[in-house]
């Protein structure tokens, strides 16, 4: 089993902060994992699923706070990488429970002194982000999804542009998630007139993006495999391990699905089959800009202009690697390191 110490490639000492939650009144079970707050306090949101046990959610959490650290830090802006989970009670409770749940995580955020900005994840809603910050008021209640979107669409232009001069036009786009990412994306890439192929567990929702989008529809077991020129995983993490990476038939990949590299050897798996894989914590950092952007003040055109940024640092990383054989993986983490002054790595 795969315990909060023994976490493949992340030891525990690596973690600069772990706090398990436990509040006896309410029955939460949560841990808050701190990667890294060199740059500032650290931003990471709250993720709520059902676990098998107790040491897979912090595994998990401590994972994706290391990949908030290399995201925020390559981004540029002042903030270090978190991220927490609720693992009890489970089922995942509605109604007041949820609210008393809600507020006994808030006050173990607020016992952090502003150290961890807690955001929206997987399975929390904006709701519980405003029961969260009547405990702890330096949180931001904002939907970071179309940010996110906006600059991975500017990520997936700038690097289709440097093998196909004319960009997105006619390139197929395979959409794996059609949630609040992938959505958005999969009507940018329509827009630039991409011929996008959409995949979702939920049928029903595939089935609508695809027709907004005048697109098709891959089912979820055959989305492996399936012809595209651009893959952009927007649903779940570690989906590229040995055995999927050499089964993949796409040139470019690129989406928002944090943690997709299953282990780091993975990138050079990629590169040997000659797929760019972009870093997801590169071009999927949309969202972490405008939760730190709307807490710092900034104005719309300079919010905007960091989102767009995110294309020419995404062609930048590709262009050094071809240049110095090297993955895009290292370079971006070479990027995010001399940011933070020492060497931060995906965990493998
Ligand atoms: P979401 O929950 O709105 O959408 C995810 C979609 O993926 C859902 O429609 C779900 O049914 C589908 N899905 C789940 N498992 C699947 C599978 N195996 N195959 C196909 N579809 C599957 O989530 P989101 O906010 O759109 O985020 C998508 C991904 O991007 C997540 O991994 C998230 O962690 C990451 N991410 C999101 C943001 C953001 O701002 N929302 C920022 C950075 C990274």
């Amino acid at each position: 089993m795969t315990g909060p110490g023994k976490s493949p490639g992340l030891a525990l000492d690596q973690t600069e902060q772990l706090v398990v939650v436990h509040d006896r009144d309410s029955g939460l079970g949560a841990a808050i994992a701190i990667d890294d707050s060199t740059l500032g306090p650290a931003i990471g949101g709250i993720r709520w699923r059902t676990y098998p046990d107790e040491a897979t959610a912090i595994t998990e959490a401590r994972r994706l706070a290391r990949v908030m650290t290399l995201k925020s830090a390559l981004a540029g802006i002042a903030s270090g990488g978190a991220k927490s989970v609720v693992f009890r009670p489970d089922p995942v409770p509605s109604g007041p429970t949820r609210r008393a749940l809600m507020e006994a995580f808030g006050r173990s955020v607020a016992w952090l002194g502003g150290r961890y900005v807690p955001g929206l994840d997987m399975g929390t809603t904006l709701d519980d982000l405003r029961v969260v910050a009547t405990r702890a008021p330096e949180i931001c209640v904002l939907e970071p999804s179309e940010a996110t979107a906006v600059g991975l669409f500017a990520g997936i232009e700038a690097v289709t542009r440097l093998r196909w001069p004319a960009g997105l036009a006619k390139r197929t786009v395979l959409v794996q998630g059609a949630g609040h990412v992938g959505s958005s994306l999969a009507r940018k890439l329509a827009a630039a007139k991409a011929l996008v192929l959409v995949s979702d567990v939920e049928p029903e929702r595939a089935g609508r993006v695809a027709a907004l989008v005048d697109g098709a529809v891959v089912p979820p077991d055959r989305v492996i495999g399936h012809p595209c020129d651009v893959f952009a995983p927007c649903a779940v993490g570690r989906l590229i391990d040995a055995e999927t990476a050499g089964m993949l038939a796409c040139e470019v990949i690129a989406g928002a699905a944090n943690d997709v590299l299953s282990h780091r050897g993975a990138a050079e798996l990629l590169a040997a089959r000659g797929i760019d894989y972009v870093p997801d914590f590169a071009i999927n950092s949309g969202g972490v800009i405008a939760i730190f952007a709307a807490r710092s003040g900034w104005d719309e055109p300079r919010t905007t202009a960091a989102l767009q940024g995110i294309g020419e640092q995404v062609r930048e990383i590709l262009e050094t690697a071809r240049a110095t054989k090297r993955t895009p993986l290292s370079i971006a983490e070479d990027g995010a390191s001399s940011r933070l002054g020492h060497r931060v790595t995906v965990p493998d």
